[in-house]
């Protein structure tokens, strides 16, 4: 079985603040004769469910063409945490079983959350959670918010600790409806040079 894990990429699509929403531009269309529709697209790097590139926040060319897709493929640990607001710590993990981790999916009730809404009020990974994962060996960290930091953190502490300690994220993914469990990851970003980061279509495949 299938989950499909990524957000709906339309004009409808609620983005961070600021940032430029998706939209599309014809440039041919057949109801006018032309022989195929042909469109433009314009969107925020950080589109729906996205792969951050290190360039988003460290002085280093590494955009998504060189990321490890290694990374972004393989087992992922599933684990619904019970935090609705602020600072996401180990403890809130105590209930599960993370034997052999290596990408981790947290899943919270942000998933809920509709296409076209967005909430600035969601729970973010603290320093001592990123720490935590680092030791367990995490290669990915994947979820359901829109950043790996708090909404109004212009610090972006987390961000930059996740790539001191080698370890890709993945925001905006949409676990609504994923049973907590072990799955096969499929999650590959575009392969873009020069930007900032990449929306993905996100897939979790069952392991039996
Ligand atoms: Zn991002």
């Amino acid at each position: 079985m299938i989950y499909d894990i990524s957000r709906t990429i339309s004009p409808t699509l609620k983005v961070w603040p600021g940032d430029e929403p998706f939209s599309y531009q014809p440039v041919l269309k057949l109801s006018e004769g032309a022989s195929v529709n042909l469109m433009t697209l314009t969107m925020s790097a950080h589109t729906g469910t996205h792969a951050d590139a290190p360039f988003h926040h460290e002085p280093v060319n590494i955009h998504p063409s060189a990321l490890d897709i290694t990374t972004y493929i393989g087992p992922a640990h599933v684990v619904s945490i019970e935090r609705q607001h602020g600072g996401i710590v180990p403890e809130d993990f105590a209930h599960a079983d993370l034997t052999g981790v290596k990408r981790l999916l947290v899943h919270t009730w942000v998933s809920d959350l509709p296409d076209d809404e967005w909430s600035q009020d969601f729970p973010y990974p603290t320093p001592a959670f990123i720490e935590w994962m680092a030791e367990l060996g995490i290669i990915l960290l994947g979820v359901d918010m829109p950043s790996v930091d708090r909404f109004d953190d212009p610090t972006l502490q987390c961000h930059h600790l996740l790539y001191k300690h080698n370890i890709r994220n993945i925001e905006t993914m949409c676990l609504r409806g994923v049973p907590d469990g072990v799955y096969e990851l499929i999650a590959l970003p575009l392969k873009v040079d020069h930007v900032c980061g990449s929306p993905l279509r996100a897939i979790l495949r069952t392991l039996d």
